[in-house]
């Protein structure tokens, strides 16, 4: 297995990377630098700018508008748009719901929504956690009744990532309760948020930030032609759905870009007197995560090759679950050191509604979003099937037990 870069990919990689530095605008690497939140405003105006270029969504198909790039050239763009930093093209639609439309879908949701997802005209958000169906995802209850040309739909999803912006929703519905496995009921709606019926209700998480969202279904009326794929397969697409969100999930660029800044920061920061990159015991830890980074990224590489060499593969690699346990352990890591680096100053700098104080903060303005990312990172080991559920995988599909 062959895993360094070839004279052309090198040439792409450094033509992606020149692509960044002359392209994404200042304020939105700045926001990606401090807090890696965009607004909505910053990721419309970046995926607008992706688009133009025609890198809208690096791994479709070229006939869906995508780029048509082997798994080599994905994983180079997105390590290049994470180390720099730039926002990486917004998942729900790009990842999950656009490779579902056009591998199930039929040619008018093709037709409809893929344009509308490469430049962000649509925001989509993804409705498959319930409360009590979560790593249980085929116990969901929300039900969905035939009435003529509708489905009429009522239930309860949680966890919606960002509904607060979304246009659409996807989700996984229950239209017949009666099957014999759980799984063999579901179906895959596409449900326009503007739909009367539908409440959406924040959730503040621990950063004190509001980025998840209970989402309510009240009798919301929804056009069959909104099924994808057939009634009562809707399993089937979230399965491929949940494959590709796995994939993506390692994150290896952010991580590199976090050690940099950790020790940049520690290079600043004082302890006893001495720049914190001086103290023995912190310089080992930021070691130790820099070369468990190394080898998630040779990890990473292996897997692309292998992939490379199996473009057809309808299934995802079972090794990617090995790819979401360690790189969200280490992205965990990295905000564990930045609070190290911050020490004192890290805390009063949470949100000021958030502890509904208006003093003014101590400390440098690089240490105000230390403790919020360290909370808001605890969500990596639980999203996109939590850690626990990855070892499970790895257990069956990689170990055979
Ligand atoms: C920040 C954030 C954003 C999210 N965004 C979305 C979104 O946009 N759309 C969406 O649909 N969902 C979203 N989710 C939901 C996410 O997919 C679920 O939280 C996740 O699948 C876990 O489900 P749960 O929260 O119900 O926990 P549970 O499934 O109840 O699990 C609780 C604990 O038990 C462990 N556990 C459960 N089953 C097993 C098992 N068989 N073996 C071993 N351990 C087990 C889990 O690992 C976990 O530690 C998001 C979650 C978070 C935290």
């Amino acid at each position: 297995m062959d895993l360094k870069l070839s004279d052309e990919q090198r040439a792409f990689r450094d033509e992606v990377r020149t692509f960044f530095k002359e392209n994404v605008p200042d304020d939105i690497r700045e926001t990606m630098v401090e807090s890696g939140h965009p607004s909505k405003e910053q990721f419309q105006r970046w995926t607008k700018i992706l688009a133009d270029k025609g890198w809208g969504a690096p791994h479709w198909p070229e006939e869906h508008g995508g780029t048509g790039w082997g798994p080599v050239e994905q994983y180079i763009f997105l390590e290049e748009l994470q180390a720099y930093p730039a926002p990486a093209p917004l998942p729900f639609g790009v990842n999950m719901v656009g490779p579902v439309i056009y591998t199930f879908g039929n040619e008018e949701q093709k037709q409809t929504y893929l344009p509308r997802i490469l430049d962000l005209t649509d925001w989509w958000c993804q409705g498959f956690s319930e409360p009590g169906a979560g790593s249980d995802l085929a116990s969901l209850k929300t039900r969905a009744v035939k009435e003529g040309d509708y489905y009429i739909v009522n239930g309860q999803k949680t966890w919606t990532t960002l509904a607060q912006h979304a246009d659409w929703i996807f989700c996984l519905v229950r239209t017949d309760p009666d099957a014999d496995k759980p799984q063999k009921g579901i179906s895959f709606l596409l449900i326009d948020m503007k739909s009367e019926g539908i409440t959406v209700r924040p959730i503040q998480t621990a950063d004190g930030g509001v980025e998840v969202n209970e989402v309510f279904f009240d009798d919301v009326k929804v056009p069959v032609e909104n099924l994808v794929g057939e009634e009562n397969k809707g399993w089937d697409y979230a399965k491929f759905l949940l494959g590709n969100e796995r994939t993506n999930i390692a994150r290896i660029g952010m991580s590199k870009h976090a050690a940099k800044r950790i020790r940049e920061l520690a290079g600043i920061e004082l302890a006893g007197g001495k720049p914190l990159i001086e103290d023995r015991r912190f310089a080992e830890k930021l070691a130790l995560l820099e070369i468990d980074l190394k080898s998630l990224e040779i990890t990473q590489m292996r897997v692309v090759a292998d992939d490379a060499k199996n473009p057809n593969a309808k299934t995802p690699n079972p090794a990617s679950s090995i790819l979401k346990i360690k790189g969200s352990e280490i992205q965990q890591r990295c905000t564990e050191l930045l609070m190290e680096v911050m020490g004192p100053y890290a805390a009063p700098r949470q949100h000021d509604d958030y502890l509904g104080h208006n003093e003014p903060p101590i400390g440098p303005d690089y240490a105000a979003h230390a403790a919020p990312n360290y909370f808001n990172y605890r969500k990596v080991s639980i999203y996109g099937g939590s850690n626990e559920i990855q070892k499970n995988i790895i257990a069956k599909a990689v170990l055979g037990f």
